[in-house]
């Protein structure tokens, strides 16, 4: 939706007039625009009806171009002249941002450009949790802030213009208003404007002079018809430019898919709570979580606001021989919630790094202990722990890159995958492979490595609890450890925190990634028990690897206060919510022709086919329907973030069965 949302630096300061008079410049130009006042405050009751004044300010000049009459653009009308969440509250409400966001656009649906009207400044709050700026950010339209040449104005001006771009939003420029007669002021009110442009690095639409007590509105509307016209041909000039996508596809390579001949891209302008925007205004609804990160959904006020935080005082320094509150807090938060028994912390860089990390922490831990035989790992058929050497090689063998990069990976040993799923009868014999197995090798092994209870980017497979039970007795038995890689399934994925918890068990080393900032920026973390780093660093050992942004500080605030958040929701209640309205929405795939197994655990649901999917067709069909879902392989899935809604489940649902239904899936490989 283009448009512009019209701010002041203070009350009283001419905002409404700057609106009204804009649109009647806008209306000029032939542009179907509308102004809506989302909040009036202190409106009078005339008539025996509260009255936005000003609604009615537009509506005088526009009258024009509305000959019938100017619609009421007001959606929250109230009588007492105060902050907007007061007189909500005094009414008895509450103002939410999004409950006026979707008011504002239905409102404005076929108008272009919607000017829209704040209740006095920036900050203003709307209730106890949410201020102006909230709603401005879930709107996303450029702002125009209008201010009063009078002493103070720099320091408004530039205060509104910050705080709006720290919200990732576009400043369109400032209207300087003279609400004062001048008088010997003349140039402190020049030098006023000047140093706002300057020190805001932001254009001056329009300086309007005092109008005295004189009909201003002439003179208003003709200055304000140079910054609509200005403002129009903005818009054309960014209509023509060139959105970057061929360079994209000539020059950018994409995760798994050729650099000649890549599967196509969609470009992204933004993202906001459950929903993805393109650079065409479509909204998707997100199933996937960016890859099952963005658990709280995007753009989450409370990780910005750390982030921003974070890089107001140092956003990296080396840890080595250096050290900062962020990476001790987040250590902190981690062992109060991880499993019992992991009390050392490394924080690597990404998902994979994390697992190069545990497997080099397994490895020197045997070196250490004098078992130098040990250097090799076990694990299960149909694993995925990242796309390093080490990781790759713990990697399903005959869906993974083995065969691509033979001769480099080192060569590990696989049992089957486990048989028994979550939810059916355990079958001790699951583990007979695994245990003769060790028996066989126990000498050559470091470690056993698995995905806990789901095995992810290998095939979404659910497996039961007890096999990892078993796992565990099993690496105490020969005393070789349990690598646990909860990278997928780490913060509240399956409906436990950790999936291990599934089984009671504690890992001598876990692995945790993607979910941990919250799907802001990349940060893992590989945990270890006092036994591992004990033996690990007898003798003066120490662990051999120090990557360049290890701790990164800005990933670990945001992290803890991903963490924060996690603690205060109620993310149990959320994932169990999520988990039935999975069921209801994919069971109806199972009588699908195709079709070979449908599946759900916490937020996870997968329908599995019985060929592999044509993943570019699929996901332009989803893209129609406003769903956000990359399948691969031979499952479509959903992943969504913790904060998606029933009907938002609903519409995944029904868009991946009527996708199934009309045959969208063919052959084509492509995974996380
Ligand atoms: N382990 C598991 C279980 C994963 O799912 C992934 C990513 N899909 C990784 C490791 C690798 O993480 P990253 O992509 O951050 O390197």
């Amino acid at each position: 939706m283009q448009g512009y949302f019209i701010t002041g630096t203070d009350t009283g300061v001419g905002k409404t007039r700057a609106t009204a008079a804009l649109l009647r410049a806008f209306l000029d130009l032939g542009l179907p625009a509308l102004a809506i006042k989302p909040i009036q405050t202190g409106c009078v009751e005339t008539d025996g009806r509260l009255v936005a004044e000003d609604v009615e300010e537009y509506a005088r000049l526009a009258s024009p171009h509305f000959p019938a009459g100017y619609p009421n653009t007001c959606c929250r009308e109230y009588r007492p002249a105060c902050s907007p969440h007061l007189a909500a509250r005094l009414a008895g409400e509450t103002l939410a941002p999004e409950t006026l966001t979707n008011e504002i656009f239905t409102l404005g649906r076929d108008h272009m450009p919607l000017l829209v009207e704040g209740a006095g400044g920036a900050a203003v709050p709307l209730s106890d949790s949410a201020t102006t700026l909230d709603l401005m950010h879930r709107l996303g339209l450029s702002i125009i802030v209008v201010a009063d040449n009078k002493l103070g104005m720099i320091n408004h001006a530039l205060m509104t213009v910050e705080a709006v771009r720290n919200r990732g939003l576009e400043v369109a420029g400032v209207v300087i208003n003279n609400t004062t007669p001048p008088g010997d002021d003349a140039d402190l009110r020049k030098e006023n404007i000047r140093a706002v442009a300057l020190h805001g690095n932001v254009p001056i639409l329009a300086e309007i002079p005092w109008l005295g007590k004189k009909d201003g509105d002439a003179l208003f509307i003709e200055r304000m018809a140079e910054v609509a016209k200005l403002l129009a041909d903005r818009e054309k000039e960014r209509g023509k430019a060139e959105n970057g996508l061929a360079f994209d596809r000539d020059h950018l390579w994409h995760p798994y898919t050729s650099a000649l001949n890549p599967l196509p891209s969609v470009k992204v302008t933004g993202a906001q709570g459950t929903r993805i925007v393109l650079d065409d205004g479509t909204k998707l609804v997100d199933g996937m979580a960016s890859w099952w990160c963005a658990i709280h959904g995007y753009n989450h006020p409370a990780l910005n606001r750390a982030a921003h935080e974070q890089i107001g005082r140092m956003s990296h320094v080396m840890f080595g021989g250096l050290t900062h509150d962020p990476a001790i807090d987040l250590g902190r938060a981690l062992l109060n919630m991880a499993p019992d028994g992991l009390e050392h912390i490394f924080f690597a860089d990404s998902g994979s790094v994390s697992v190069e990390v545990a497997i080099k922490m397994a490895l020197q831990y045997m070196q250490a202990d004098g078992q130098t035989d040990r250097v090799r790992l076990l694990t299960v058929r149909g694993g995925y722990h990242g796309d390093t050497c080490g990781a790759m090689s713990v990697c399903d063998p005959d869906s993974g890159m083995h065969h691509l990069f033979n001769g480099l990976l080192p060569r590990q040993i696989f049992a089957p995958r486990p048989r028994c799923r979550f939810g059916d009868p355990f079958d001790p014999a699951d583990l007979d492979e695994m245990r003769a197995i060790l028996d066989q090798h126990g000498q050559e092994i470091a470690a056993i490595i698995v995905e806990p209870i789901v095995q992810g980017a290998g095939g979404m497979h659910f497996y039961h609890p007890e096999y990892l039970r078993g796992l565990r007795e099993l690496a105490d038995h020969h005393q070789i450890l349990l690598i646990l890689d909860e990278i997928a399934t780490g913060f509240g994925r399956t409906g436990k925190l950790f999936a291990c918890e599934w089984a009671n068990i504690t890992p001598d080393i876990l692995c945790l990634g993607k979910a941990l900032t919250g799907g802001t920026m990349t940060l893992a973390a590989t945990l270890a028990t006092a036994k591992v780093a004990r033996t690990l660093s007898a003798e003066g050992g120490v662990l051999m690897h120090g990557p360049t942004f290890m701790g990164n500080p800005l990933a670990c605030a945001v992290a803890k206060a991903s963490l924060d958040l996690l603690r205060q929701t109620d993310w149990q209640g959320k994932i169990r919510n999520i988990q039935a309205w999975l069921t209801e929405a994919l069971t109806p795939c199972r009588d699908l022709e195709g079709v070979d197994d449908v599946r759900v655990l916490g937020a996870i649901g997968v329908v599995e086919m019985q060929h592999s999917v044509n993943v570019p067709r699929l996901q332009q069909f989803f893209i129609r329907q406003g769903v956000w879902l990359r399948p691969f392989g031979r499952l479509i899935y959903a992943m969504p973030p913790y904060v998606i809604t029933a009907d938002e489940v609903a519409l995944i649902g029904r868009t991946i069965s009527s996708a199934i239904a009309d045959g969208k899936h063919q052959t084509r490989n492509d995974h996380p």
